[in-house]
């Protein structure tokens, strides 16, 4: 097909950025005085992967797109969604399209990265830019360095260079929302079906963010106590991008230095994940490959169940299995246990969370993990061994939180499958017989 200049058009490929407000992407698309499609490719490569056919985040996915699709059509416009590879579903578009250009927002992980090459090298091929932005994060990729040139590995010296770098400036905007009405006039019908993409219909469980100013103000003295709502919930929406993170940074800079750093771990993690891709599969620090983990998979059953006989650690599995959520707290507890207590290779618990948590986020996950079980960068030291029973007391003291998600609760309710001390003393063995 002969390309007309005069109709020629920008494409904004949504990916985890499924908003149309301070988009860094959209912004320069509708920017660039072409009329903009905005488009969304469910990946058969992503989706085949999800164990579950009833997934609240496709399912969450899917309403973010109806939404955002409703508000196209306000301006004469409306979300082209494919379902296809998306190397293909580019084949096919620029075939039938005159797109001179593909404006995305940066992917950072090993997946995002290939794929995005791809298409890149496609577009490129066929005469097409492929320009992308950094948009999911404050700082990325090489933007945080160590004085040497090499990246940080320790959080503490990251987190005052982050904001040593975000002081020189203030929080850049992308008012997208500002220039909706360069979209491209087009209507192209239909969202496809959640059926049509191979899931089923679920009933949404998910909340908005809670950003109001007394929640964010008061974190630091609620964010440990897992009885109470505490802490912004805000996860899902970093990760699908329904929240702009700098509108969240700047909040935070404005009522709580705790909650920046939180959002500063989330970078942290990220950018060890870009720089060091093999912690995806591996140990952070290679040493750790010769701990001999037992990988009892009836006590595995058991952990994932919530019958653990602990119960904070219970309480915590049943939270997730039945919400999709977990506290900070807790999960650093059950991770704990499961890595020390139970011997358990970290990855099986990480694979466990990645299916069932509704803020998923490979590098969190796969950070916070290696951080419990001791193979991580910046991670707790091998022989801190924390107490399930002293941090229910400390945390839980009474009983709330447990009380919540384990009806009926009495002490004695399950006899613990593992003795602290025994667990404890066997743990420091093992651990220091592989690293010495
Ligand atoms: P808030 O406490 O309000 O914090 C705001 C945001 O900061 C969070 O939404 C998150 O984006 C970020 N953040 C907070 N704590 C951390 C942290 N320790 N590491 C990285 N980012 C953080 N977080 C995920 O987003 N996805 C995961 O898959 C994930 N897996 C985890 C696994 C384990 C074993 C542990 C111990 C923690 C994990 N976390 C993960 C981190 C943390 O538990 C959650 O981000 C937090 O509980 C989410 O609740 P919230 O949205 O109310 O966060």
């Amino acid at each position: 097909m002969e390309k007309a200049v005069d109709k020629e058009i920008a494409v904004c490929w949504l990916r985890r950025d499924l908003r149309l407000f301070d988009n860094t992407a959209l912004y320069h698309a509708l920017d660039s005085g072409l009329p903009v499609q905005v488009i969304f490719i469910f990946d058969p490569e992503i989706l085949n992967t999800l164990p579950h056919k009833k997934d609240q985040r496709v399912a969450f996915i899917h309403q973010e797109l109806e939404k955002i699709n409703l508000k196209l059509l306000e301006f004469g416009a409306s979300l082209l969604v494919l379902h296809e590879v998306p190397k293909k579903a580019f084949e096919k578009l620029i075939f039938d399209t005159p797109v001179r250009e593909v404006y995305a927002n940066h992917d950072y992980e090993p997946y995002a990265r290939k794929r995005d090459k791809e298409v890149k090298d496609l577009l490129n091929e066929n005469n097409v830019g492929f320009t992308t932005y950094k948009d999911q994060v404050m700082f990325e990729k090489a933007e945080v360095m160590k004085p040497d040139g090499t990246p940080y590995t320790v959080f503490t010296p990251y987190s005052k260079k982050w904001k040593e770098n975000l002081y020189r400036q203030s929080v850049p905007e992308f008012p997208s929302e500002t220039l909706l009405s360069h979209l491209l006039k087009k209507a192209n019908g239909r969202i496809p079906s959640l059926k049509e993409i191979g899931f089923q219909n679920v009933e949404l469980h998910i909340s908005e963010a809670d950003l109001s100013e007394g929640l964010i103000k008061d974190y630091h003295k609620k964010r440990d106590l897992p009885f109470v709502e505490g802490t912004s919930r805000a996860g899902i929406h970093l990760r699908f991008g329904t929240v702009s993170v700098r509108q969240l940074v700047k909040q935070a800079l404005q009522q709580n230095e705790t909650w920046l750093n939180e959002l500063i771990w989330r970078e942290f993690f990220m950018m060890i994940l870009y720089h060091f891709p093999h912690v995806e599969q591996h140990n952070f620090r290679r040493k750790y490959d010769r701990i001999p983990w037992r990988n009892n998979e009836r006590e595995f059953e058991l952990w994932c169940r919530g019958e653990t006989g602990y119960p904070m650690v219970d309480a915590g599995m049943r939270q997730l299995n039945q919400t999709g959520w977990m506290h900070n707290r807790v999960r650093m507890v059950v991770a704990g246990f499961l890595c020390k207590h139970l011997l358990i290779d970290w990855r099986w618990g990480e694979a466990y969370f990645a299916e069932k948590l509704l803020d998923y986020e490979l590098a969190s996950n796969n950070g916070n993990w290696q951080w419990a079980a001791g193979t991580g960068c910046d991670s707790a030291p091998y022989f801190r061994i924390f107490n399930p029973e002293s941090q229910l007391k400390k945390f839980d003291p009474d009983l709330k939180y447990v009380k919540t998600w384990i009806p009926n609760f009495r002490a004695g309710y399950l006899e613990p499958i593992v003795e602290h001390k025994f667990a404890r003393a066997r743990a420091l063995e093992v651990y220091k017989k592989a690293l010495n």
